[in-house]
């Protein structure tokens, strides 16, 4: 069996505790996968004076498919952000999330079977980074929305409702203010809409759609939105589940796709074994299922699940007492 090549990006912070992690949960789960170990993010700016080294791209560029762990990004100045240049140069338009309750895990909404859909635009928007000073005291930050962007965001959550069943596709928004720039991203999924007839459609202001989120997030389905609210929208989700420690992530382009967590480094916990790497190992059932390996995905699925209903290997953020290493190990007895 010929194994596949897939680019490793440990990243920064519990970036390293949790890739490795899931890498001994990948290979247990059966998935026969080459792994390109390189770095990218604050340790390989301090080791190789380059925040993504060439050999990133090049890897990328042979693998087409990458797992990453989260990059620190500095607040207020310093470098830019290295998932905003990774998504940008290799068409990633697709950030893809899926929302979903763990069984067993006791949430403020475990009686609820949530199963969310996110589909945010990962290109462009507030993320431009076009930024500058006016005048003294005066900063203007430019807000970039396109037709060709937001057509292929509404494409992409369009064909996926269509491939999966999913019941309605609801579009976030503040068209109400915004009424150019997000008025034509409305545009471009009505328009999509319209080639979907079977799939009911609706649009929610992005305020009212965090009210109601956390009122009545069962009343969600698959949710399109511009990058900003996507970004938000997706810390939001992932609370009604439990938290960051669960939700995984797509990062897909024509070309390309990268899997990653939708959580960041967390500083406040790395290096201590208590990081929980749930998020990232449903990346990995994700890539897992992108690739092909389609048994090994929905074993590594089954086990994460067992591990979650059982609630005995649980690690501090969902509850638990367990560590890292504690949890991956129990996985792996269920695989
Ligand atoms: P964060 O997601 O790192 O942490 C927020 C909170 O959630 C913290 O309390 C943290 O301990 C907890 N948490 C997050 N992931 C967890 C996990 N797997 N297990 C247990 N607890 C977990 O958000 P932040 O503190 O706002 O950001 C820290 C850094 O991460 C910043 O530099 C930010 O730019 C970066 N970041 C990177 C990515 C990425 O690379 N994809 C995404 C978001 C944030």
């Amino acid at each position: 069996m010929m194994a596949h090549l897939i680019t490793l990006i440990p990243g920064d912070g519990i970036g390293p505790e949790v890739a490795e992690a899931t890498v001994r949960a990948v290979e247990a789960a059966g998935a026969a996968i080459e792994w390109e170990r390189v770095d990218a993010g604050a340790r390989a700016l301090a080791e190789q004076g380059q925040l993504i080294p060439d050999d990133v791209f090049a890897s990328l560029e042979v693998s087409r498919v990458g797992l990453k762990g989260p990059t620190t990004t500095p607040v207020g100045g310093g470098h830019q952000s290295i998932n905003v240049a990774l998504r940008k140069k290799l068409g990633l338009y697709t950030n893809f999330r899926p929302v979903k309750m763990l069984p067993g895990l006791k949430t403020r909404y475990h009686d609820l079977s949530l199963d969310l859909a996110i589909f945010r635009e990962n290109t462009e928007d507030l993320y431009s980074g076009l930024e500058h000073e006016v005048v003294p005291g005066v900063v203007e930050s430019l807000k970039i929305i396109t037709q060709h962007a937001s057509m292929r965001i509404a494409h992409a959550a369009f064909e996926y409702a269509r491939r999966e069943g999913r019941r309605k596709v609801t579009a976030i928004h503040k068209a109400n203010i915004m009424k150019m720039g997000d008025g034509l991203f409305l545009k471009c999924c009505r328009e999509t809409a319209s080639h979907y007839p079977e799939i009911p459609y609706h649009e929610l202001i992005v305020d009212n759609a965090c009210m109601q989120l956390v009122m009545r997030p069962e009343t969600f389905d698959l949710l399109v939105m511009p990058n900003l609210y996507g970004d938000i929208i997706s810390d939001l989700a992932a609370g009604l589940v439990g938290g960051l420690g669960i939700v995984p992530g797509a990062n897909m382009g024509d070309h390309h796709a990268i899997f990653e967590a939708v959580h960041g480094t967390a500083p406040d916990i790395a290096g201590k074994g208590l990081a929980n790497p749930t998020a990232l190992m449903q990346s990995a059932v994700l890539m897992l299922a992108h690739i092909g390996e389609r048994e090994p995905a929905a074993r590594l699925q089954h086990a994460i699940e067992q591990v979650y209903a059982a609630g005995e290997h649980l690690t501090g953020d969902v509850g638990g007492k367990a560590t890292t290493t504690e949890f991956t190990e129990a996985v792996m007895r269920c695989l």
